[in-house]
């Protein structure tokens, strides 16, 4: 094995549908500290796939805001917008296992019918569509849980921490793994590209703890290599706690239009 095999590699993922705030900050300065701890590869990733929110002037500034900040990344970064194909491939590995189904059902015709929840705290999709065997051209896709769940068997967990988690991602129900508009997810996206990137430490705020239980079954179902978690508490000032919602997300360009220097906002996330 070469010594760049042995390397643990981290990664921060944005995507540039608005500025770096110190939300962002905190994720992106914990990560690179840890890789550069750890003696571990650092990349940099743009989850680009939703066409429609993601700007070439927003992502010229994450690059900028990152420099700033002192955050070092491997080049070329990948961008998921070039990389259909990789997603598209994956989606076909599970179509291959009769995993995926057509969804012609609305947001308002799921909510209409649906009385439980999901993890996200959306209307759980009852399955309207399941079993219809509806054309593919204009629909979503959705993941059939009950039988990828099945095809899985056993327990599907997560080490974080030093602890295992179990995944259960039945609680996610029949999720949306490629949207008609972008032929894609996120979570197709997120999974494939961990994966190509040879990706061992994923952290990551602690409001995408709940996808990972998705994630992992994606990974079982793909044949992928799970790498280990570390979910961070959202933002958090010197004293540990949660700073003020409105500084939380203010933008870092603004913080350093007022004079505040990178040492300034690593002070203000209690980071060393
Ligand atoms: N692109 C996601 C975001 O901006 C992060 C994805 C991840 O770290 O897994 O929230």
């Amino acid at each position: 094995m070469s010594a760049d095999e042995t390397r643990k590699v981290f990664r921060f993922a944005p995507s540039p549908n608005g500025y770096l705030h110190l939300g962002h900050a905190y994720s992106a300065l914990l990560d690179f500290d840890l890789a550069r701890r750890e003696g571990g590869r650092f990349l940099l990733r743009m989850e680009d796939i939703d066409k429609g929110r993601a700007r070439p002037e927003l992502e010229a500034a994450i690059y900028e805001d990152l420099a700033w900040l002192g955050v070092v990344w491997e080049t070329p970064v990948r961008r998921q917008s070039e990389h259909s194909a990789d997603y598209a491939a994956a989606l076909d590995q599970l179509v291959a296992l009769g995993l995926l189904y057509p969804c012609v059902c609305s947001r308002a015709d799921i909510a209409g019918v649906s009385r439980e929840r999901d993890l996200d705290g959306a209307p759980l999709y009852p399955g309207t569509c399941r079993g219809k065997g509806l054309a593919r051209d204009g629909a979503n896709l959705r993941l059939d849980m009950a039988k990828a769940a099945a095809l899985v068997g056993g327990e599907v967990s997560w080490r974080e921490h030093g602890k295992e988690i179990i995944a259960a991602p039945q609680q996610w129900g029949d999720v949306v793994l490629a949207r008609k508009d972008i032929g894609t997810s996120y979570h197709i996206a997120v999974t494939v590209d961990d994966a190509l990137q040879g990706v061992t430490d994923v952290v990551r705020g602690r409001d995408l703890y709940e996808a990972t239980r998705l994630h992992r079954l994606l990974q079982e179902l793909l044949g992928l290599p799970a790498p280990a978690y570390r979910h961070h508490a959202l933002v958090l000032d010197g004293d540990g706690r949660k700073l003020a919602k409105s500084r939380a997300s203010e933008p870092l360009r603004d913080l350093r239009a007022e004079g505040a220097t990178p040492a300034d906002v690593r002070a203000m996330l209690g980071l060393p």
